[in-house]
């Protein structure tokens, strides 16, 4: 089979947070001040587009208080993506703030590990540990889409295009995926919430929300062990990732 095209990653910032390290990292008690950015990502090889995560509304941003940086839908505009026309968008996990924007892609299929769906319509979502988490509104419009056919489920490791896999790491959620992407410069891994913060993988400690300690720690293994080099690894919150890769525009960084 012939290579697939490398891919290029748009890393597009959309909302922001303030907090402190005691949230971020289990076990720490310094509460120093740390950022959070919420990132949604898209990669290109000009046959294919994924967009990886669908970030918040708006409306969502104001009601959760956070900073809302920009429109998800002018981040695709500033790399050339329409919504509408894109095929393929991965859900890495369905906590609220990856999977609000469904509606901006109405022909989307929206690839999920089986166990992420099965367990926020399964029998633990009745607690509020978990609900938190979610927006039972997208939970719902996730459900409605596979009523409708729209759901890719994945059970493990899984190609999506040529060129892209998710493969299956639990720890922070049940079904949690991250996606491993063919660059030019080698193997890079969208570790979405599987390591919100490079000091998460780095320190082998895995954020205060969390579905499971072991699933985490292998997570980390997995991200590290997939990605060609350190540099290709882009975690789900850190602010730094739009300090390490050239920016594309303002609050889009590439990786290619
Ligand atoms: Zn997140």
């Amino acid at each position: 089979m012939k290579p697939a095209k490398p891919y290029k990653i748009y890393i597009m910032q959309y909302a922001a947070r303030d907090t402190h390290t005691s949230q971020i990292l289990l076990g720490d008690l310094h509460r120093l001040p740390v950022g959070m950015a919420y990132y949604m990502w898209a990669l290109s090889n000009g046959e294919h587009t994924v967009v990886v995560d669908m970030g918040f509304t708006e409306e969502v941003c104001k009601m959760r208080e956070r900073s809302w940086v920009a429109d998800p839908a002018a981040r695709l505009d500033a790399v050339g993506i329409d919504p509408a026309k894109v095929e393929h968008v991965i859900v890495t996990h369905m906590h609220w703030d990856h999977v609000g924007n469904y509606a901006l892609f109405p022909n989307a299929t929206f690839y999920v590990q089986e166990d992420e769906m099965a367990f926020w319509t399964g029998p633990y979502a009745k607690y509020q540990v978990f609900q938190r988490s979610m927006e039972i509104d997208d939970v719902v419009a996730l459900v409605r889409h596979n009523y409708g056919g729209r759901i890719g489920f994945c059970q493990g490791t899984e190609g999506i295009v040529p060129g892209i896999r998710v493969h299956r790491v639990s720890g922070h959620t049940k079904g949690m995926q991250i996606v491993e992407v063919a660059t030019a410069s080698g193997t890079a891994v969208v570790a979405s919430d599987a390591s919100h913060y490079y000091r998460n993988y780095q320190e082998h400690t895995p954020f205060t929300t969390l579905h499971g300690i072991p699933g985490f720690l292998d997570g980390f293994e997995l991200v590290r062990r997939l990605a060609s080099r350190e540099e290709l690894i882009l975690p789900g919150h850190d602010p730094q990732v739009l300090q390490r890769h050239p920016l594309h525009c303002e609050g889009v960084a590439v990786l290619e």
